[in-house]
């Protein structure tokens, strides 16, 4: 099973990612992950791409291309993938046809998750994160049991730098000008199913879980 996760920002791509993945055994390639994971490691493309996440705007395409193609040589992505966060435009999108077309391959289904705007900033504004092992939090819908600690590991939660809300409110524009563009590009293709994001964690995942059974495991 091939995926895409599309949505604007703070959707609930990564809370369903993590599911998805679980319940069809399939890699969760999550490019801000990706980055954030470099960041950490302090390498060049961790380096580069802050420049970019910090102020809301878009890492280029030929970077962002090169990792995620690199990514889907892998051996575990034979068995499929889903990919959580790109593409992000309409030229990533148009180079990952290309890319799965050489192989041979394809998308099974492209996910548009739907929240309302005001939902959207309560999300992201809330949202805490552990920075050991990635597991997300939000302070009131989905709080850990003890303030600020991270369940599975323990460690201390933080909020992403990108998560305040000057930078959310450019990364909107840029899913508006840039990202959204992308539910008319798949829906020509025959490939997107909308879910409806404003429902609780688990009655969105039943949705996806419904939507992919549909088209096939
Ligand atoms: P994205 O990857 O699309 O940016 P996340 O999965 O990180 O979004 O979710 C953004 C925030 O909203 C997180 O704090 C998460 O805990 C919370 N969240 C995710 N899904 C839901 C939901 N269905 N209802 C309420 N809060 C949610
Ligand atoms: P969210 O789902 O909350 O928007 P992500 O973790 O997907 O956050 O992305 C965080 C940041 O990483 C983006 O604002 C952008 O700077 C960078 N990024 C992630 N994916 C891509 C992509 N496909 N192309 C370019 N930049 C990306
Ligand atoms: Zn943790």
């Amino acid at each position: 099973m091939r995926v895409i996760l599309l949505g604007p920002p703070g959707a609930g791509k990564g809370t369903q990612a993590v599911k998805i993945a679980k319940e069809f055994d399939i890699p969760h390639i999550s490019t801000g992950d990706i980055f954030r994971q470099n960041l950490r490691d302090n390498t060049d493309l961790g380096k580069l791409a802050k420049e970019y996440m910090d102020k809301g705007l878009l890492v280029p395409d030929e970077v962002t291309n090169k990792i995620v193609e690199d990514r889907l040589e892998k051996d575990d992505c034979q068995k499929g993938f889903l990919l959580d966060g790109y593409p992000r435009n309409v030229t990533q999108a148009e180079e990952l046809d290309r890319f799965l077309q050489q192989k041979g391959t394809y998308l099974d289904c492209v996910l548009n998750i739907e929240v309302e705007e005001d939902a959207l900033i309560e999300r992201i504004t809330g949202r805490r994160v552990c920075p050991n092992c990635g597991a997300t939090y939000h302070i009131k819908t989905s709080p850990p049991a003890v303030d600020n600690v991270c369940d599975k590991c323990g460690a201390q939660l933080i909020q992403r730098s990108d998560d305040k809300l000057e930078s959310v409110v450019k990364r909107l524009e840029v899913y508006e000008s840039q990202t959204k563009p992308l539910i008319e590009y798949y829906t020509k293709k025959n490939t997107l199913v909308n879910i409806d994001g404003n429902k609780s964690v688990e009655e969105v995942f039943e949705d996806i879980k419904k939507a992919l059974g549909d088209r096939g495991k």
